[in-house]
């Protein structure tokens, strides 16, 4: 049994994605998952695939991953996304394109299934509301599920009743630092939150433990200079928003 980091949406931000892997390294965990989109949106995204690639055991694909590689991915991202895929694509060299193609949707590490997004028929379906839930928690072929893609720290989990629907769905937002269990006789999918552009209302990078002895997840949230980040977005002449947001978790 195992005490696995999850790490997720690192998204280009070197500062933040050090921060937690001191974070990460303090602690002892077994094994480090990447739930995907280590690149878009922030300045330093050659960097960061470097060190993603040398300190997780496990990264499954994003949908910025996917789009930087792939052009024709980009009709579907706002103007500021498109823009920060752009440049990040500019950056890319081609080891970097071929390091992020080799990456797999889904995967599956200690009997915990890990996707970007969703275990269900659309893989980049954001869990906002109880039909997506429970489209993913249908697709989920192990009790525990892990995904990233919303940016929210939280918790969906639903009983398996016959026929393979799923009942009685509940979602928890997961705060900082609470060692939350998961609820038994059901499946769940956890969500750690954000390492690189969190979106709730809290700018502090997120990620979470997840430990399978004790059946429990902890979201952590680390401090890291997020002024010094924004500074590097403005030098680059991406968005000034892209560096706003993350002043405010937004
Ligand atoms: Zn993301």
């Amino acid at each position: 049994m195992t005490r696995i980091a999850l790490i997720a949406d690192i998204h280009g931000n070197l500062d933040a994605f050090r921060a937690v892997l001191a974070d990460v390294a303090a602690d002892r965990v077994d094994r480090i998952v990447c739930l995907g989109d280590i690149v878009g949106y922030g300045p330093e995204p050659c960097e960061c695939v470097e060190l993603a690639f040398s300190t997780c055991d496990r990264i499954v694909l994003g949908n910025h991953d996917e789009a930087a590689i792939d052009e024709s991915m980009r009709f579907a991202f706002n103007d500021r996304a498109r823009e920060s895929l752009e440049f990040t694509a500019e950056q890319l060299s081609s080891e970097h394109r071929s390091m992020l193609a080799t990456l797999p949707d889904r995967a599956r590490v200690d009997g915990v299934s890990l996707a970007h997004a969703s275990f269900g028929v659309e893989p980049y379906e954001y869990l906002y509301n109880e039909d997506a839930a429970i489209r993913s928690l249908r697709g989920l072929r192990t009790r525990v599920g892990a995904v990233g893609h919303t940016h929210h720290p939280g918790l969906v989990s639903g009983r398996q009743a016959l026929a393979g629907e799923i009942e009685d769905v509940t979602h928890q937002t997961l705060p900082g630092h609470v060692v939350v269990a998961l609820p038994a006789d059901a499946v769940s999918i956890v969500n750690p939150g954000s390492v690189g552009q969190p979106r709730d209302r809290n700018p502090d990078a997120s990620w979470a433990v997840l430990d399978m002895a004790t059946q429990t997840v902890q979201v952590r949230r680390v401090a890291y200079d997020v002024q010094a980040v924004q500074r590097k977005i403005a030098a680059i002449g991406l968005p000034g928003m892209l560096g706003d947001r993350l002043l405010v978790g937004a």
